[in-house]
């Protein structure tokens, strides 16, 4: 793995092509539940894209300005080609057809071999419709005979799950030890959101020392399932091949 990436430049607010495509249903959200990942993917040379299906509008915290500043300067971290913002609307995500034909023209344009969105479990409503638009989208851009105007069809390799509010026990574990710091740095770009607690601890609402405590636990606990310090973990949605048994899953 390089440890000097190139240093990134702005994000740019148009679809490009990309390895890995990240989506979220508000702005911190992939660097929530994959920002280690995105890190150790930016300095293995990977592009990266991120879209936002909406602004967070309806957060107490920020201003929408300072939230895509934030959203744009948390992109530099894992150098990110690209982020753009649907804005669908804050609590009101849905899978609907122009929904996920403006997703699909994403994934064509932007031509992915991994997506990585939100469970399907998750407790926020947006984050489980997100993960119903992303997995229609993803169907929708590989359909030869969809016309969107943009791009040839494309078909996704893999379709990834994360989780935001709780540790999973996944089918793929990235180890982010490495680049733990970096991945602490693309949560604390998102200053206005995690700002001092503003109930006392045991009501919901955290400062960023407790947002970044909880993520170092479960990236502890999903760690400990592949042997490392700090841990991201993913459903997945096909299953995931190994040519080598010994080589894959002995190599300590
Ligand atoms: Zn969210």
């Amino acid at each position: 793995m390089s440890t000097d990436p190139t240093p990134a430049a702005s994000p740019a607010d148009m679809p490009q092509p990309v390895d890995l495509l990240a989506i979220g249903a508000h702005p911190d959200d992939v660097e929530y539940g994959m920002g280690g990942t995105l890190v150790r993917h930016h300095h293995l040379g990977y592009r990266i894209g991120v879209v936002d299906l909406t602004r967070g509008e309806l957060g107490s915290k920020g201003t929408p300005e300072l939230r895509r500043q934030e959203a744009a300067a948390a992109a530099q971290v894992y150098g990110g080609a690209f982020r753009v913002c649907l804005d669908l609307g804050d609590n009101r995500v849905a899978a609907t057809e122009a929904a996920v034909h403006r997703l699909a023209a994403i994934i064509r344009v932007s031509r992915p071999r991994i997506v990585a969105s939100h469970l399907a479990e998750e407790r926020h409503p947006d984050h489980r419709a997100a993960h119903e638009l992303v997995r229609r989208a993803v169907f929708a851009a590989a359909l030869r005979n969809l016309d969107l105007d943009v791009g040839d069809h494309h078909i996704v390799a893999a379709t990834l799950g994360f989780p935001t509010d709780r540790a999973i026990g996944g089918d793929v574990h990235i180890d982010v030890t490495e680049v733990w710091e970096a991945r602490l740095a693309t949560m604390q770009a998102f200053a206005s959101q995690f700002e001092a607690p503003t109930l006392p601890i045991d009501q919901r609402l955290y400062g960023i020392d407790d947002h970044l405590a909880l993520v170092a636990a479960r990236a502890r606990v999903q760690g400990q399932a592949i042997g490392v310090r700090y841990a991201e973990a993913f459903r997945c949605d096909r299953g995931v091949a190994l040519d080598d048994l010994v080589a894959g899953l002995g190599g300590g």
